[in-house]
């Protein structure tokens, strides 16, 4: 009968199923399974540690032999740089740093005398770490080497970071001559013990070749610049944020403006524009584009800071002072979605207002009115440039808002309508190249042939100042 049948298998099943369990329970309790259980482990233990052992023997051994090389290689110019520096009252420095395992050493560079010709071959200082890497001090990527009056805070990440030795590339290093180091170096440092890998390391060498040629930092960077007729004020992001808040303190309406290599284009073409950037009260440097122009004019650029990088700083600040803001600008909608996200990360701060930026001229009155009434001390306009600077400066003296900012795409990026670039590809300085894929019809004109634009006026510009100085030194 099928019934019967049935009940046969279900039982055969049942008793094979029995079978097995014994057999698994006999493996893993026995002492004999325990045996042989502890041994697989052992021997997955001894496989993991010498994986360990061996990719650490491998990349000292790839920073020794790369070390050795580029020091016979450049040997004749480190020669040369140090009898320079000899020569001229300098030498080579010593600074202890902490090393791995917290031992001190001695980390070598060139020191040129500073205000002296040699200042101007500072890119030459680092070669005798070099040397630090060959003895091991070092790695080639690591994090920061500090000093040992740096307390490293994190005490949580102490054993892992100690357990690395420091790199001559960093992610600090990367990120500094990028300009966008914002958060604090032993951030930065915490991030890259955090997320450490061998492919990770082999990003920041790709993207410490790009880095290489941002320009020499920023120990002498002067408090303005200025170039094209364009004054930037040369400020670091902190810094920015505070002054945005003086001024939104203060009784004069004020205006800022984010200034990047597409308005610098615009500026020349364009004299309202040009006069509305000279009277604001604070231009700021947006994008690499500008800092590559500071750096080919000998006018380093601080920091790039773009607003749409400030927004967390310019919101912890304006939190702090119990200050409100309102913004105006995007597709409708978008507003009041860059309103909500500051909602959701700073609950304290006041959020006045918020309204789309695709009002008629008839309309206008009543947007004016709308900001007013809110009560408002820093309003966001965000119209894209130059149109947003010129709006700003025809309306502040009829607007009772106190601090008025020319934001371009920011609402778009916080309101999640357009995705910002990873922090890679800003450290590799293409995030123009990151917004030209997402836009491609409306930004090629703008990034190709801008920059290209942008590119010739910096060189014309610098010949123009270097012919001005031979003429200004042959006349003395
Ligand atoms: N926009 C607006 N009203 C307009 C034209 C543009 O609100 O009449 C907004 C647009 O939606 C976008 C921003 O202005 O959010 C301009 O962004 P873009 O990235 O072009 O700024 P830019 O970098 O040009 O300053």
């Amino acid at each position: 009968m099928p019934g019967d049948n049935y009940e046969v298998e279900k039982h055969a099943k049942f008793l094979a199923g029995r079978q097995d369990l014994l057999i698994e329970l006999d493996g893993g309790l026995s002492a004999n399974g325990i045996r042989l259980r502890r041994r697989a482990h052992l021997r997955r233990s001894l496989a993991w540690s010498l994986a360990e052992r061996t990719a650490i023997v491998l990349r000292r051994g790839g920073d020794f032999l790369v070390a050795a090389l580029l020091l016979i290689i450049l040997s004749p110019v480190l020669l040369i740089a140090w009898l320079a520096a000899r020569l001229s009252g300098g030498g080579i420095g010593k600074q202890v740093r902490l090393g791995r395992w917290a031992t001190h050493f001695n980390l070598y560079h060139i020191q040129f005398p500073k205000n002296s010709v040699l200042a101007k071959f500072s890119f030459l200082e680092p070669l005798p770490t070099l040397y630090n890497v060959i003895k091991g001090d070092m790695s080639f990527i690591g994090p920061r080497p500090i000093a040992p009056s740096e307390e490293f805070i994190e005490k949580r990440l102490a054993w892992k970071r100690y357990n690395l030795r420091p790199g001559l590339l960093s992610l600090w290093w990367i990120r500094k001559r990028a300009n966008i180091a914002h958060a604090s170096e032993a951030s930065l440092d915490s991030e890259y013990v955090e997320t450490t890998s061998f492919w990770g390391d082999m990003g920041i060498a790709a993207r410490a070749i790009p880095a290489a040629f941002y320009g020499s930092g920023v120990s002498n960077a002067p408090p303005q610049i200025s170039f094209l007729g364009v004054r930037i004020d040369n400020l670091t992001m902190a810094e920015a944020s505070t002054r945005i808040v003086t001024l939104a303190q203060a009784n004069e309406p004020a205006q800022v403006c984010f200034v990047n290599a597409d308005c610098v284009n615009i500026a020349c073409a364009d004299d309202q524009y040009r006069t509305t950037l000279s009277q604001a009260n604070l231009v700021l440097a947006d994008g690499i584009g500008i800092r590559l122009a500071g750096a080919i004019l000998d006018q380093n650029v601080r920091e790039n800071v773009n607003g749409t990088d400030m927004l967390p700083y310019l919101c912890t600040a304006v939190e702090k002072a119990k200050l409100g803001i309102y913004l105006l600008g995007g597709k409708p909608g978008v507003a009041e979605d860059a309103a909500k996200w500051i909602a959701e990360h700073y609950p304290d701060l006041k959020l006045a207002g918020a309204a789309h930026g695709y009002f008629s001229p008839q309309e206008e009155a009543a947007v004016l009115q709308d900001i007013n009434s809110s009560h408002a001390d820093i309003l966001l306009v965000a119209l894209g440039a130059p149109r947003q600077d010129k709006w700003i400066a025809t309306n502040k003296a009829n607007l009772n808002t106190r601090v008025l900012i020319g934001v371009g795409g920011l609402l778009d990026f916080y309101s999640g309508r357009i995705p910002r670039a990873p922090f890679w590809v800003r450290e590799l300085g293409m995030e123009w190249f990151y917004r030209f894929c997402q836009e491609p019809r409306r930004m090629w004109r703008r990034y190709f042939l801008g920059n290209l634009d942008f590119l010739y006026r910096v060189i014309c510009e610098r010949m123009r100042v270097r012919a001005a100085q031979r003429i200004e030194g042959n006349a003395r």
